[in-house]
């Protein structure tokens, strides 16, 4: 059967979300040519919990020989090696994996979080409430593991939607900008994000200008037409390539944190062209029509969703330090090596 056809019921599924954050999942970039290359939640997820799982297995088996994941190349993880060594198929740990990659994307698909700030930490003003969500649910994920019928699954759920979030705070604000070196430590963990964010009255960005060469023009209209692209707009998922620009150093506030508003979170958290606000930008979001015009999100490695997509390396690296610091702080806080082994399927 065509490649096409088999996947386009994991098309729809996964398009329906994407809208927000992060490129959402690895099976677009099998269908949607212009996302080879990105680095989706899934990507990230499984690279942080391939390492994770590593470590565990090497505390536990003393083990040297077991194949190190290189984790910013980004490889699939070496169970095989591991099995062959260890004589163990590694099923639950590849089950484990896929249930936290899953819930780390559900969030751009789930209807009940796909266009709420809070969980993609858009929007400036709303920064602190998101990272309040995030310690919350910190805190009850604790609570959980001290709980000796805990359901795995459901936690690694919890877990997932929250990777998703501290995932997105790396392509949506102004922390790679910011030239910082290292993830913000204080995420899910303290109230204070540990550096000041842009108040109401501080303008975070400047207009940029859109500056498409005539190749770059043509393959946004390209996009547009697309056949793929047909089936996003069928999905009320309306690309529109005056939407797209490239934006360099249009960024005002990068003393301050700042993050980008999208259109499809309007109900929420409305643009409003008299503050300046930077928008997410790429070609599905309307808010950059809107002064400060442009956008600053790093979600993909194409310029058709991202105006600053040249530093999506950059923040996708970032997000995978972030997410395995999150569950390696999951593990010293627990202090219980069996639970944890458990929760990221090295027992069964
Ligand atoms: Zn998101």
């Amino acid at each position: 059967m065509d490649r096409t056809l088999v996947l386009l019921p994991l098309l729809i599924l996964s398009l329906v979300g994407y809208c927000n954050g992060f490129a959402t999942t690895e099976y677009l970039a099998t269908v949607a040519y212009p996302l080879k290359g990105t680095r989706f939640h899934d990507t990230m997820t499984k690279t942080a919990i391939c390492k994770i799982q590593y470590d565990w297995l090497v505390r536990h088996t003393k083990l040297k020989t077991l194949k190190k994941p290189k984790t910013l190349l980004y490889e699939s993880c070496g169970y095989m090696q591991w099995g062959v060594t260890l004589g163990k198929t590694f099923l639950v740990a590849r089950i484990a994996m896929e249930e936290l990659a899953k819930a780390s994307f559900a969030p751009d698909v789930d209807p009940e979080t796909k266009n709420d700030p809070i969980h993609h930490f858009d929007s400036d003003l709303l920064l602190n409430k998101a990272n309040d969500r995030l310690i919350t649910v910190r805190n009850n994920i604790l609570k959980v593991f001290e709980d000796p019928n805990a359901d795995y699954v459901d936690l690694r759920k919890t877990v997932g939607y929250s990777l998703h979030t501290l995932q997105d705070f790396y392509s949506h604000t102004n922390w790679i900008e910011m030239k910082k070196k290292k993830p913000n430590w204080n995420i899910a963990r303290k109230a204070d994000l540990g550096v000041p964010i842009a108040p109401l009255d501080m303008a975070t960005c400047s207009d940029c200008k859109q500056d498409l060469t005539p190749e770059q023009k043509k393959d946004a209209d390209d996009w547009a037409n697309s056949i793929t692209n047909q089936v996003f707009e069928a999905l009320s998922m309306d690309f529109n390539a005056s939407n797209v620009f490239i934006c360099k150093d249009n960024i005002l506030a990068n003393g301050h944190l700042t993050s980008g508003y999208f259109s499809t979170e309007a109900k929420v958290a409305p643009k409003i062209s008299a503050y300046k606000k930077c928008s997410h930008g790429g070609g599905f979001d309307a808010s950059v029509q809107i002064t400060a015009r442009g956008g600053i999100n790093k979600d993909t490695n194409t310029f058709l969703y991202s105006p600053h997509y040249y530093l999506h390396n950059a923040a996708s690296d970032m997000a995978v330090r972030a997410t395995i610091d999150y569950l390696e702080g999951l593990r010293r806080a627990i202090k219980d090596e069996q639970k944890f082994g458990r929760f990221i399927g090295m027992i069964s």
